[in-house]
């Protein structure tokens, strides 16, 4: 059972002083709260992960297969051969400092072994001790030491205390990016089978059915309905989606925490109402029923599995592109990864809006295109109406989300969508937004329930930005475009700051959207009457 989570009086005294002692002889201590569950053997079986078996993190054995130290090691020299990144992360750290405050989990635990610095060299000390002569031979006096278990275990509690969020590497003069460091320091744990529940489970589950819930088909068929009949209890207008249509122009993937889980249902109406107005000829998928992508936070080889099929389900459905949804690893993939991984998608055209004949030539080699940017072409050649007065009950701040902002450099398109359908809006201090924004604090397969405590103080640096305009500008509703965000940041906000809510970017779309033949709207899509209407009907 997972143990209290301290109040957050007592979660924000932090202790920042640094130990005395030489981190290398500092032992990890597990502590609950902190960490996940071990991954179980069936979710491993599903997908032919190594090792599966039964194990406990507070276990002193942790079943190892009993040759893990050359699969390691082995491992290990593979990627330094295979990434050349990797190999130069390895070399040039000049341990400048530049890195070390701005890490969300440094900053809200003060563990030194957070400071992003500290976290790539618990593997660095490996590959000096391992692999390099000097370290071979001179071993801590080179700042090298050699593989053990509590090496292993070290390993496992920092890298899933990292979101592989990269807001070090934006400060780190040589350009090192500790999340490539983690990603592959959990790529090498996954050889012997180390994982973590959340983030196995869902790489099971997205294997199996399409989505990380592991919800089949007919269910989540029946959940959009569940929509469309909420949304005509709101507009008076019943939209008609359609599932697995052969010859739409369109395939439509959204990461399945907008269907299954508030707020995110709230912005998955918005997309419906969205693409009814517009009379877009799309289709959902039962098959690509998910956009995120667990595999990220488990190996290259995962993620290249689970992303595939995206593109086969636009293959057979014979749509001539992609539009996506809200989400932030989904899209990291997608930038980052898809083109190089399972492309080129040469059976697929440019994106071209059938709205505006805008060419997406930024999706050019993809073949996706964003919501937000969709949205923003919309509006920027006039063809919604909207309402913005619809949102006026609320002051809106914007969370760049780690994997859009800094993965992908997109900051404007949400922001002009944003700003066109509500009237206050203001934003958080600079050094928290855009290329600096804060993580969520559980990014990465960390939204988990067992491990709140770490959960909270990495989030806290992000509550702590919108604590302050909460109390400055009366901001009482954070916009986001990340179902993780989503999830995660309902969590920090209720425990940080409970005055701020959350919501998707096309949730406020679709308030201000005023929809062909709808009838006086009263409500909003969370069902509260509109600003205005409670006083009306009051007199
Ligand atoms: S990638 Fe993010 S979570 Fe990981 S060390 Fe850097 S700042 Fe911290
Ligand atoms: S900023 Fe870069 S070079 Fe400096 S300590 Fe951090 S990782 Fe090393």
């Amino acid at each position: 059972m997972a143990v209290k989570t301290p109040k957050p009086t007592e979660l924000a005294q932090i202790e920042h002083s640094p130990s005395f002692t030489g981190w290398m002889d500092v032992p990890v201590q597990f502590r609950e709260g902190v960490y996940c569950h071990a991954g179980k053997p069936k979710n491993l079986e599903a997908v032919g992960l190594p090792n599966p078996r039964e194990w406990a993190v507070p276990d002193e054995d942790w079943a190892l297969p009993s040759d893990w130290m050359e699969i390691v090691r082995q491992g290990f020299k593979d990627r330094l051969d295979r990434y050349r990144s990797f190999h130069v992360f390895m070399d040039i750290c000049v341990r400048c400092g530049a890195c070390a405050d701005k890490c969300h989990f440094f900053i809200g635990s003060g563990d030194p072994k957070n400071m992003p610095v500290l976290r790539a060299e618990l593997i660095r000390s490996i590959y000096r001790g391992e692999f390099t002569t000097a370290g071979r031979i001179l071993g801590k006096l080179a700042g090298g030491r050699k593989l053990t278990v509590d090496v292993l275990k070290e390993w496992w509690y920092y890298l899933f205390q990292c979101t592989e969020c990269r807001r070090c590497s934006v400060f780190c003069p040589y350009g090192i990016d500790t999340a490539e460091v983690t990603i592959i320091g959990r790529e090498l744990l996954n050889l012997i089978g180390l994982n973590t529940d959340w983030i196995s489970a869902p790489v099971a589950n997205c294997y199996r059915t399409g989505n990380h819930l592991g919800i089949q088909p007919h269910a989540f068929k029946d959940m959009i309905d569940f929509f469309v009949d909420e949304i005509e209890g709101v507009t008076g207008v019943r939209v008609s989606p359609t599932f697995n249509r052969k010859g739409a122009e369109l395939l439509f993937v959204t990461p399945s925490g907008d269907v299954f889980a508030d707020p995110g249902t709230y912005t998955c109406m918005g997309y419906l109402m969205l693409f009814h107005a517009l009379d877009l000829d799309y289709t959902w998928s039962t098959y690509a029923s998910e956009g995120g992508n667990f595999g990220l936070f488990t190996s290259h080889e995962m993620m290249k599995r689970l992303n595939a099929k995206m593109y086969l389900e636009a293959k057979r459905l014979g749509v001539k592109w992609i539009l996506g949804g809200e989400c932030g690893h989904m899209w990291r993939v997608i930038n980052q990864y898809m083109d190089t991984m399972n492309g080129p998608a040469d059976f697929l055209e440019v994106p071209v809006s059938p709205l505006t004949g805008t060419k997406f030539h930024q999706a050019a080699s993809t073949k996706v295109v964003h919501i937000a940017e969709f949205t923003a072409d919309l509006i920027k050649n006039g063809k919604l109406a909207l309402d913005p007065s619809r949102n006026d009950d609320l002051v809106v701040t914007w969370h760049d989300s780690c994997n859009t902002a800094r993965g992908m450099g997109f900051f404007e398109e949400p922001r002009y969508v944003l700003k066109n359908v509500v009237n206050h809006f203001y934003e958080m201090p600079e050094n928290t937004i855009r290329e600096q924004t804060f993580c969520c604090g559980s990014g990465s397969g960390l939204n988990a329930g067992e491990n709140m405590e770490i959960r909270m103080r990495g989030g806290f640096p992000r509550a702590n930005a919108a604590k302050y305009v909460h109390e400055k500008h009366g901001v009482n509703m954070m916009s986001c475009i990340c179902a993780i965000d989503r999830a995660v940041l309902t969590a920090s906000m209720q425990y940080w700051v409970p005055e701020v809510g959350v919501c998707g970017l096309h949730e406020l779309v679709a308030n201000a959207l005023i929809m062909p033949g709808e009838k006086e709207r009263t409500l909003n899509l969370r069902g509260e009457p509109l600003p205005g209407v409670e006083e009306e009907e009051d007199v």
